[in-house]
């Protein structure tokens, strides 16, 4: 039997500009100690990019799911700008930018990765951009809004959300605080700001669960939780949730009944690779000789799926990405996926 079944879809890359990547970070947030932290939980240093360009960090990834146990594929994330008032690119508001072409034609590369396209519905080739990345084999649309300007619940939005629909394409969106980077508007991460592509049927899963801040004076995994029962296209994802700032969530989390067929497994490589995320944050949770184990895995994705089963995430969380995501390549990648023996009985068990 095929164990290794597992999408992640959220899976970042690193992109500096090297090698015609088309990538763009801006010389202050390349200075910040965040961006620092990033690049050395990737495995690359900046020389080996300057001399292999921003195509070496796909490798890097499709390596690393290939030595998973359990994970076969990564879902990797373009990112798109900051628009002017015109919808063109405003490079001097933009502090990350990860084209979709780069993303497409490296994610094509591999059978293991899969291409994660980011449009800012602000484009003034919004629609056609959505398009586009679908023919080139996107399986999801990826927003953060409060970096990239975009107010979800904006109602001149409604087209984009209906091309969406009608491609298919579920949109991962950025909840909670954002704090990647050095500005943010917090109050685009306020899940009730998805009412209005929820109402019209699109699949919207939220990053992160809205895990960190408030809004309205209320905690914003608060305000996503009691939206589920009103729209069945709503889903979260497990991102960043071992994160040592978010100890509390998950118990909290996975708590609700109404949300547990809605979590989606993704890691938000490479964070998982970095100090914020270790077993042992969790000795009131799991036993010494487990966190232990655990803890000396060396993929990252069997780490992270290992720590997030021992915290009771149901195991058919793991396998949902694969019935949720457009796979139009389905079966390339993970037919081809070798088989392993799973370390854990439950994915044995729950392994569709
Ligand atoms: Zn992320």
């Amino acid at each position: 039997m095929n164990l290794k079944k597992i999408i992640d879809l959220h899976v970042h890359t690193a992109g500096l500009g090297l090698g015609d990547s088309g990538c763009f970070v801006t010389p202050k947030l390349r200075r910040n100690w965040r961006y620092k932290i990033y690049l050395r939980a990737f495995g690359v240093r900046e020389e080996e990019l300057r001399s292999a360009g921003d195509r070496l960090a796909f490798r890097r990834i499709s390596d690393g799911v290939a030595a998973s146990q359990v994970v076969a594929g990564a879902v990797v994330l373009a990112l798109d700008g900051v628009m002017d008032g015109r919808g063109e690119l405003d490079l001097t508001r933009t502090e990350v930018y990860i084209p979709n072409d780069f993303v497409a034609a490296e994610t094509a590369n591999y059978p293991n990765l899969f291409f994660g396209a980011s449009v800012n519905p602000h484009r003034c080739d919004a629609l056609e951009r959505l398009e586009q990345a679908v023919e080139l084999g996107a399986v999801l649309l990826k927003w953060l809004p409060a970096i990239q300007g975009i107010d979800p619940a904006d109602e001149a939005l409604i087209p984009f959300y209906e091309k969406l629909k009608a491609l298919d394409l579920p949109l991962l969106t950025h909840t909670g605080d954002e704090r990647s980077f050095t500005r943010s508007e917090s109050a685009l991460g306020d899940p009730q700001r998805l009412h209005l592509p929820l109402s019209l049927g699109v699949k919207v899963i939220a990053a992160h669960a809205a895990t960190t801040g408030t809004n309205g004076g209320e905690r914003n995994m608060e305000r996503l939780l009691r939206m589920f029962p009103t729209y069945p296209t709503l889903y979260a994802d497990i991102s960043s949730l071992t994160q040592l700032n978010k100890l509390f969530y998950l118990p909290r989390l996975l708590k609700q009944d109404a949300v547990l067929d809605r979590l989606v497994y993704g890691t938000d490589f490479p964070l998982i690779s970095t100090a914020l995320v270790s077993p042992w944050y969790y000795a009131w949770r799991i036993p010494m000789r487990e966190m232990a184990r655990i803890g000396s895995l060396s993929n990252p994705w069997d780490r992270d799926v290992e720590l997030k089963m021992a915290l009771s995430v149901p195991a058919e969380v793991f396998f949902r990405g694969k019935e949720l995501l457009k796979l139009s390549r389905a079966g390339t990648g993970l037919a081809g996926a070798a088989a392993a023996a799973g370390p854990q009985e439950q994915i044995r068990a729950a392994s569709p």
